[in-house]
């Protein structure tokens, strides 16, 4: 039988910050050395052997006229000065015998290769001098008069003291680049440290945030690319939290508003049973507040789902251009029974013939909300100013809806706009809100990118406002 096991694919191996850090910092800190070094042994080597020459040069020179200035003289002890640093200095015969220093002077034949100085200098009559390198020395040739007869001097240095000299620096490099490299490991790790300390903390606030603790702080000030980052994770954190504390609030206030109603609708169709049922008239009262509880458990179902509709965006927009006016007419209409039977006052100021373009369906919610709160919230003359005017100075249309009720506080003015959020103690009467809809508004209106706002004076009332753009009615709409 065979069997299968689900192995999980090799991982990609995860590199710690620390060790890529400390690699690369050490890597740039050997190619800086490296670097450095190479360029100062050409720099040093070039200017040693361009002041070797020099020197070289300077000593053939000077012994040249030393001996035309005193003639003979004691050349040989001028010779053994430049000897002291290096330099050996002969003044040789046509055929390349050594005649000074005295003391290195040889009868034996010739001891340098006379022949290709006196080639290099350019035949045995020319005057010139030259410079050249040959077998590790560096060599000055030129000519003198000594004794009354034609002869050659001839400075030298060996190379391998310019060598000698170079090992020297390329070692002391090489201990100065370890010492280098050991400073700019100290200094990497250190780096590395301090940045990978501040994610290694961070992941440790986010560890604890994950388990539940939304008092966490994501705190980084050091770097400004960490500190960003701390910056999101504590909105991040914030969101969760407020989304966390919405969800609670929403099962304690659906749950409450849910309650009371249920309450009512039991309680009513219990009277029915037991009291009403064959009073037709107290029974025709006991439905109606059944039907006008389940009205209201419809309307809060519907605000719920409603917010989460529109915040989740689920719901495209469906723009369309239609006619505001009308529109704005229709809805009004619905509020007609508060006119009759509750002897609320609506004062219209409407221009005709008005048209946007927007999500009509959407755009009732907004208005319908806006004006149930009006009349939730106005004042005891009951009255709500409802105004759509055409803007004189660019293509808008401003809607508002006053009321006189008590209006709302500073404070409270920016948090309306919440989910669930609700004045305390500001309801003129028992108020059926949920809390949700000026959220429902805010979230629309956003969606719909219009501008909005409300203006309010504690103890004179409020003003809602939204700015519509104003549209021909012919425009073609493509959606
Ligand atoms: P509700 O369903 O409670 O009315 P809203 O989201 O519509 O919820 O409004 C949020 C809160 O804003 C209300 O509870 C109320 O306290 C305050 N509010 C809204 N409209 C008005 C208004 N016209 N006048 C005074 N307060 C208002």
């Amino acid at each position: 039988m065979k069997s299968e096991t689900n192995r999980p694919a090799p991982l990609k191996k995860i590199k710690s910050v620390n060790a890529v850090l400390m690699k690369y910092l050490l890597l740039l800190a050997f190619l800086l050395i490296v670097l450095v070094e190479v360029i100062c042994y050409f720099i040093v080597s070039n200017t040693s052997k361009d002041q070797a020459n020099e020197r070289l040069m300077h000593a053939g020179r000077d012994v040249v006229t030393y001996i035309n200035g005193n003639g003979e003289g004691d050349v040989s002890s001028y010779i053994r000065l430049y000897r002291q640093e290096g330099i050996n200095v002969y003044v040789l015969s046509p055929d390349g015998k050594i005649l000074l220093p005295s003391d290195e002077a040889s009868a034996e034949g010739s001891v340098v290769d006379i022949e290709s100085i006196v080639k290099r200098l350019g035949g045995v009559q020319s005057e010139g001098s030259v410079l050249f390198t040959e077998k590790d020395k560096l060599n000055y040739a030129t000519t003198v008069n000594y004794s009354g007869e034609r002869s050659y001097v001839l400075a030298t240095y060996s190379l391998r003291l310019l060598s000698h000299s170079l090992r020297i620096l390329i070692i002391y490099f090489c201990i100065v680049g370890v010492i280098v490299l050991l400073v700019g490991a100290l200094i990497s790790y250190s780096i590395s440290q301090k940045l990978s300390s501040g994610l290694k903390n961070l992941s440790t606030t986010a560890v604890k945030f994950s388990k539940g603790d939304f008092d966490v702080r994501f705190a980084n000030a050091e770097y400004q690319e960490l500190a960003d980052l701390s910056d999101t994770l504590n909105s991040v954190r914030d969101e969760v939290k407020k989304s966390g504390d919405f969800q609670r609030e929403l099962v304690a206030n659906v749950s409450h508003d849910l309650k009371t109603p249920l309450t009512m609708i039991k309680a009513y169709a219990s009277m029915i049973r037991e009291i009403s049922g064959n009073d037709p008239e107290k029974r025709d009262k006991h439905l109606q507040v059944i039907i006008d509880e389940a009205d209201r458990l419809t309307g809060l179902v519907n605000d719920v789902l409603s917010v989460s509709k529109v915040s989740s965006k689920l719901d495209a927009l469906n723009l369309k251009v239609f006619n505001l006016t009308e529109f704005l007419y229709g809805i009004i209409n619905k509020f007609d029974y508060l006119q009759e039977t509750q002897d609320y006052k609506f004062m219209v100021d409407i221009d005709v013939e008005l048209y946007t373009r927007a999500d009509a369906e959407k755009i009732g919610q907004v208005i319908y909300n806006l004006l149930g709160n009006a009349v939730n919230y106005t004042g005891e003359d009951k009255t709500v100013y409802i105004s759509l005017k055409s803007s004189l100075t660019d293509d808008r249309i401003r809607f508002s809806v006053k009321d006189t009720g008590k209006g709302i506080s500073k404070e409270d003015l920016h948090e309306i706009w919440d989910r669930y959020y609700r004045v305390k103690e500001n309801h003129s009467r028992p108020v059926k809100g949920t809390g949700l809809g000026l959220n429902i508004v805010k979230i629309i209106l956003q969606n719909h990118s219009f501008d909005f706002g409300v203006e309010s004076d504690i103890g004179k009332g409020s003003l809602f406002w939204v700015d519509f753009p104003s549209v021909s009615k012919n425009i073609e709409v493509k959606n």
